[in-house]
Order: C-alpha cells, then structure tokens, then sequence
C-alpha cells in the first residue's frame, strides 16, 4: 500500500486537522492500492489562508517573466516524470496506460505555453480625446478554488492551474475523492519547481465536506469546477456569500455526424474510439453517432467488427486498450443505461455485460457496447452515460441531422465526417455546440478554447479565453489638465 497521508498547505505537508486518513481503490482489482490524507472544513480554511496570503507575498510581486520562467521549471519536472505519473495514474483511474502516457506526456505544454501567455498578455489604451489618457491592465482574479473530476484528474488540473498561475493567481486544488493521488504527487513537483509557500495548496477530500467548504468559502475569489451538472447547481446555491466568479465544465451528450459521404473507415475509426475512450468516461465522448440511412448497416457492421479487436482487461498492461470503470457505482450506472436502452427497444449489437473471468474478478471491467435503431428520445440518447456504450441513430438528410444533433440539454462537442467542404461549414455552424470536429475526433490542444453551450457549462478552458478567466479588467482613466470644475460653484447673477 502506498501512502499518502499527509496535505500540501503553505508549501509544507500537514496532517489533516479535522478530515481523516482514507483508502483509495484500484478499480482493476477492486483493492485498495493507497491510504490518502482527506481534508476537513478547517483543513480548507488553513489552505484559503494560506493562498490568501500568498497573493501579498513575494509571488504577488513577481514579474509575469519571473512566473514564466517558474511555470517552464515545473513543466520540465512534469515531462521528466510523466510516465511516473502516467502509471499512477491508471491505478487510480484505471485508463488503460496506453492511453494515460499519452495524455499525461502531454501536460507540460500547457505549463509552457501559458508561460509564453503570461510574458506576453498587454493591456490596451483607449483612444478618446487628448484630455484624458485611459488604459486597461490585468490583475489576477486571486484565489482559486480549483474542483477536479475522477476520469482525467491530471489532464484537467492541467486545464486549470496553468492559465490560472500564469495570470498570478493562487490556488486551493481539491481532487476527487476517488482518485487523489496523483494530485499529491503533482504537489511535489510544484515543491520542487520552487514555487513560494501557499501559491497551490492540494487538499484531497469527500465533495460535500472538502468541496463544499472550498466553493463557499468566503475568501475564495472564483470557483473553476470540472463535474456533473447537478454539482455545479449545488456550488451556486452554496456560494451566496460573497459575489465569486464561476466556470463550469460540465457533461456531454455529443453528436458524432456520419455523412454519406465520407471516408467510412476513418469515420468508424473516429467514431468508434470516441465511443470507447478512457473505458466511456469521458465529457467529449461522441457516442451519439448519427449516420445516415445509406451507410447506416455498413457503419454498424463496423461498429461490431471494431468491439471484437478491442482488448479489455489490466489497465497497467500497456497491450490493453480499455481498462475498468472508475469505481463500482459507474459500473452500475452504466449496466442501468444498458438496460434502459433494451428496455426501450435498442437493438443491442454488440458488449453489454460486466466481465467477471480469471484476472478480471473483483475489478470493474465492462464489454464495449453498440445499440443500433436507437432514437434521440430514448434515455440512452439524451442522457451522459459514462460508460463505453455507442448509441446508433439513423437519419435521411441534412437538415434531420442538424435538428437531431441539436435535440439535446448538452452543448459541449459534436464531429462530423463528410467530403463535401461546403456542407462541413454549413453543419458546423448550426451545430450548438463549443466543439466542433470536422474529419477528426477529440483534438485538443492548450491553445485550442474548450468548453460548453446549454447545460454544458459556463466559460472556456485551454486557449487565451481560459487565461481571461483567470484576470480581472482594470481600466485607468488619467486627466492630462489635471482640471475638475466645481460642480457647486455659485453661479454669477
Ligand atoms: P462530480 O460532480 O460528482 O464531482 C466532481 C468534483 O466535485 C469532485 O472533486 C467532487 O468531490 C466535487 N464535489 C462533489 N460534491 C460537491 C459539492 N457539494 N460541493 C463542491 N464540490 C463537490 O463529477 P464526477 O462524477 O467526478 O465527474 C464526472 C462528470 O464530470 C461528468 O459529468 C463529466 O462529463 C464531467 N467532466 C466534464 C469535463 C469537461 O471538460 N467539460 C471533463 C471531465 C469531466
């Protein structure tokens, strides 16, 4: 077992003061693997103390250069320890460690680009008369209360504390309590790098005790969250306080368009893999695939051969593509999603059941799974499983796609595959929805803005939009008269 039972609060490792020391499990085994310090109300206070302070301290004085050159130390300690924290990684999670190395050896360019971001983000002046000479700057936010999810913890930390510590702001990270460790081990690199005490503070802890003191505490200038949507609800009714600023990523239920016309076999590629990605657990997942009606059996039949070739099993076996589910009750959320959809008259093609045999016993292991003759109104169809289930719909044209594509509560990704430039363009811009894939699937990159419309969340991630989360506009507006006439001055008869 390893251990972690310490918190990282004002650059030192502490003893939780009101939380508890707790086991995390390995969802490949159903074992726990790890023991892992969880913090407390007091635990959150001490760390929004702490990163209060450090706004004031030498990191509030340093240059945006002298952030830069911090954020590129700790993004070279990252790249030097990525597979390190890739293996951790998929015990915690269970993504398959094929996938986890290339996600986790990605990370450090965000650190390094938003390093750049912060030497080179400038206010503006505004034109107006020679009276008056008036600017903008930039100021952090302050502290940030960063929430993470369980599927991608280290991807989304990314996502968060690399535009907010290039902005100067200072941070309080709470994990989730089903996979917090690599969140420690981030911790360490970040000692390392250098940073002075209190600029990130990691607090794993239970959501409604760690996360709720967090998101409504009172010091706590904005709250950057990544989770369900019933979460977010309850962050917002929580944090009347004091007026926070708020983002939001949220859940998706993303259209996967498959038009006629395209290469079918890159689309089933695409479509495929986006179905079954990180075991289903993932918000840009395109697992509603709507293909149109002449293609339709040929894309199913793809859909079916694709199942056989994936290999389930030890995610740490860098051979498997699709590991476990996270923890034992997205299990069961997504064997429930599996039955709704035959239930409602899905034709299930291919997977559907839990895989129990030899090394696979106590872990959370499930078959990839493909409903054809789905409908948009069916369960399986409008709500996010997280779950590796595809859900086929059929359509006649383009306009039926579009409707069908926009026919749900989430805003968040979408793709289509189609030869014919013109129509990308069109359908690309009906599609409601912050992503849009055209000929490709789940390309993301530190510069490109993500992030959802409608029910999937508020503000963009990634890109020069996730830096502007993280500051405050300052205008200044100077006299060059230096001249204010009385406004009280008696008036001569
Ligand atoms: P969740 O909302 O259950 O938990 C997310 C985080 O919120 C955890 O750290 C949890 O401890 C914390 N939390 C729980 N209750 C809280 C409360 N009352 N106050 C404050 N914090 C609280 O979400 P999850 O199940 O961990 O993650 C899955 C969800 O995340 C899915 O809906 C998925 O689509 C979404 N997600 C979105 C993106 C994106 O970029 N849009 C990325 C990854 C995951």
């Amino acid at each position: 077992m390893l251990s972690y039972e310490k918190l990282f609060i004002d650059g030192a490792w502490v003893a939780p003061l009101d939380g508890s020391i707790e086991e995390t499990i390995n969802p490949a085994t159903g074992k726990p693997w790890a023991k892992v310090a969880f913090g407390g109300a007091r635990d959150i206070d001490k760390a929004v103390e702490a990163a209060k302070r450090a706004l004031s301290g030498p990191w509030g004085k340093m240059t945006a250069i002298e952030r830069g050159t911090l954020l590129r130390r700790l993004a070279d300690l990252y790249q030097a320890n990525a597979n390190a924290l890739a293996e951790l990684e998929t015990k915690d999670s269970g993504r398959a460690l094929r996938e986890s190395r290339m996600d986790v050896g990605s990370h450090h360019q965000w650190y390094r680009w938003f390093a750049s971001v912060a030497e080179t983000r400038r206010g503006n002046t505004i034109p107006i008369d020679d009276t008056v000479h008036a600017y903008t700057s930039e100021v952090p936010v302050g502290v940030v209360g960063a929430i993470t999810p369980w599927n991608v913890p280290l991807m989304i930390t990314a996502w968060k504390l690399a535009p907010a510590l290039a902005a100067g702001c200072t941070i309080v990270l709470k994990p989730a309590e089903q996979t917090p460790v690599t969140s420690l081990e981030f911790a360490r690199l970040v000692e390392e790098a250098g940073f002075p005490p209190g600029v990130v503070n990691v607090v794993p802890g239970i959501g409604s005790i760690a996360g709720a003191a967090l998101s409504s505490h009172r010091d706590v200038d904005k709250v950057s969250f990544t989770g369900e949507g019933q979460t977010a609800k309850t962050i917002l009714q929580n944090s009347t306080g004091n007026m926070k600023r708020f983002s939001f990523e949220l859940g998706g239920k993303a259209p996967h368009i498959i038009f006629e016309d395209a290469d079918l076999e890159q689309a089933i590629n695409a479509a495929t893999n986006s179905s079954w990605a990180l075991c289903g657990q993932s918000c840009a997942l395109g697992a509603r695939v709507l293909v149109q009606r002449s293609v339709y059996e040929r894309v199913v039949e793809g859909f079916a051969e694709r199942a056989k070739q994936v290999k389930v099993g030890n995610p740490s076996d860098p051979s498997i593509h699709m590991g476990p589910q996270a923890h034992g009750e997205q299990l069961s959320k997504t064997l429930s999603y599996i039955q709704s959809g035959v239930d409602e008259g899905a034709r299930l093609v291919s997977g559907g059941k839990c895989l129990t045999e030899g090394d696979l016993a106590g872990g959370f292991f499930i078959e990839p799974t493909v409903f054809a003759d789905v409908s948009n109104n069916m369960k399986i169809a409008r709500e996010e499983i997280f779950g590796p289930v595809a859900c086929l719909i059929p359509f006649e044209t383009e306009d039926e796609a579009i409707a069908i594509a926009n026919d749900s509560e989430f805003g968040l990704a979408s793709g289509l595959w189609t030869r014919d430039m013109g129509r990308a363009h069109r359908v690309s811009s009906q599609i409601k929805a912050g992503m849009v894939w055209v000929n490709t699937y789940r390309y993301i990159r530190w510069s490109t803005p993500y992030g959802g419309m409608k029910a999937s969340g508020w503000g963009r991630e990634n890109g020069l939009e996730a830096m502007s989360q993280y500051l405050e506009v300052k205008t200044t507006i100077m006299s060059t008269t230096s001249r204010f006439p009385n406004a009280y001055a008696v008036e001569k008869e």
